[in-house]
């Protein structure tokens, strides 16, 4: 059943996604996914069920009309997300709206150009007639690319709102290869001129698990894009990192305050630090030059990383990264899910990439921390998640410890993050 939205009267911005056909496995209905969407709900037959995987979603452009020549899929990455960079005095950030040739061959055209907005993409499935290229390129050498065109950067990071394989089909004939969805010829190309390693389709571990609790077989509750699915029967908390269920440590933040509360979801990171001194709070406090007073209890109390559990635009997630950072919240908490809260759409190892943009936004002067970034290795020792309260007002939400308040607006779209 949908969650009821408190903030869905406000306008909704719609980020313009990529979408699938598939049909549905219980009755065979036709679905359409956006990509984002990780539960499939069969508007016919109601079957809700969390899309798994054990590695990138693979899809392909489908031909227009059944054909009896030998198709070819070519790879391309599919990336969505937001690039961060440390330059000399400032963070900057781009959004990465695209798709790449997976393959060094300068044959084939570099991007999918506007083919995947207009045509339906369908899952790579063991059954596809053709050839599937396997891609040459890995995703980090291709983020790589973006880094190499950030001039004069220290530290950059990829957050990854989809990562996903597109195979585009095409064929040969007459020695020229063809664009098989335009039917246009793309290049000269003889058939012993394909002479590229070949993958299996199919082979990514593609499962529809019905969203049942694997403690208590009650139906889990979640938004169609949320990572994480809740059960109100037993009060627990389930990821799925492949294709599996498995239980999350969570808490919800108490109050300390009254009135009609919304809770937004934040990952905390206890993260392995290595090549700076960065294990307590006073470490912290040294390091970015705050303006707190050091105490022995500073000096004894963990540090960790928060960074928001959901995506929101660039300016507003560094800030709520660092603001909580610096805060290092605690309070009283409980483990009962929270009526109104805002869905994980960020997994805790995305928000580990964030890491250390959050430590150069929490050191004033760049100049000391920049040329260091690179030295520093970050290892994620324990992931938590936490619901942090917010009082509800007119445009904003107010966090009930802290006071700082995330315009409504900004949470109903999910552009940059
Ligand atoms: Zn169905
Ligand atoms: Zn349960």
């Amino acid at each position: 059943m949908p969650l009821k939205h408190p903030l869905s009267a406000i306008n909704v911005v719609k980020e313009f996604n990529w979408q699938i056909e598939h049909n549905c496995p219980q009755c065979g209905a036709p679905v359409i996914l956006d990509e984002t969407d990780r539960l499939l709900t069969c508007p016919y037959c109601r079957t809700r069920l969390y899309l798994a995987t054990t590695g990138y979603f693979q899809y392909h452009l489908p031909l227009p009309e059944a054909t009896s020549r030998e198709v070819i899929y070519i790879p391309y990455w599919r990336l969505k997300g937001l690039f961060l960079s440390v330059q000399d005095r400032e963070i900057s950030s781009r959004f990465v709206d695209t798709s790449l040739l997976a393959l060094t061959s300068g044959v084939f055209p570099l991007s999918l150009g506007l083919k995947p907005q207009v045509l339906k993409l369908k899952f790579v499935l063991p059954e596809i007639r053709g050839q599937f290229i396997a891609p040459y390129l890995p995703v980090p050498e291709v983020i790589n690319s973006f880094q190499r065109r950030a001039a004069s950067s220290f530290h950059q990071a990829f957050i990854g709102e989809v990562v996903s394989l597109i195979y585009s089909p095409v064929y040969i004939e007459n020695d020229n290869l063809y664009d098989a969805l335009l039917r246009r010829p793309v290049a000269p190309w003889k058939r012993e001129d394909m002479d590229l390693p070949v993958s299996s389709p199919g082979q990514w571990g593609l499962q529809f698990i019905p969203t049942l609790c694997p403690r208590c077989g009650w139906d889990l509750e979640g938004e169609k894009t949320s990572l994480v699915l809740l059960c109100r029967n037993c009060n627990s908390a389930w990821n799925c990192p492949t294709t599996a269920f498995e239980p999350l440590s969570f808490t919800v933040m108490e109050p300390g305050a009254n009135g009609p509360l919304y809770y937004l979801p934040f990952w905390r990171l206890k993260v392995a630090i290595g090549g700076i001194k960065l294990t307590s709070y006073a470490d912290l406090i040294r390091l970015g030059n705050l303006p707190r007073a050091i105490t022995d209890a500073c000096e004894e109390k963990a540090f960790y990383f928060w960074s928001p559990a959901f995506k929101v635009n660039p300016t507003l997630f560094l800030r709520w990264a660092r603001q909580m950072t610096v805060f290092q919240p605690e309070g009283r908490v409980n483990e009962t899910l929270p009526q109104e809260f805002y869905p994980v759409t960020l997994p805790a190892q995305e928000a580990l990439e964030t890491v250390k943009i959050t430590m150069a936004s929490i050191i004033a002067d760049k100049r000391v921390i920049s040329p260091l970034l690179p030295k520093i290795q970050t290892r994620l020792e324990e992931s938590h998640l936490v619901y942090h309260p917010f009082t509800i007002g007119h445009h904003e939400l107010i966090h009930t410890y802290i006071g700082m308040g995330i315009d409504k607006k900004a949470l109903t779209y999910g552009i940059g993050l």
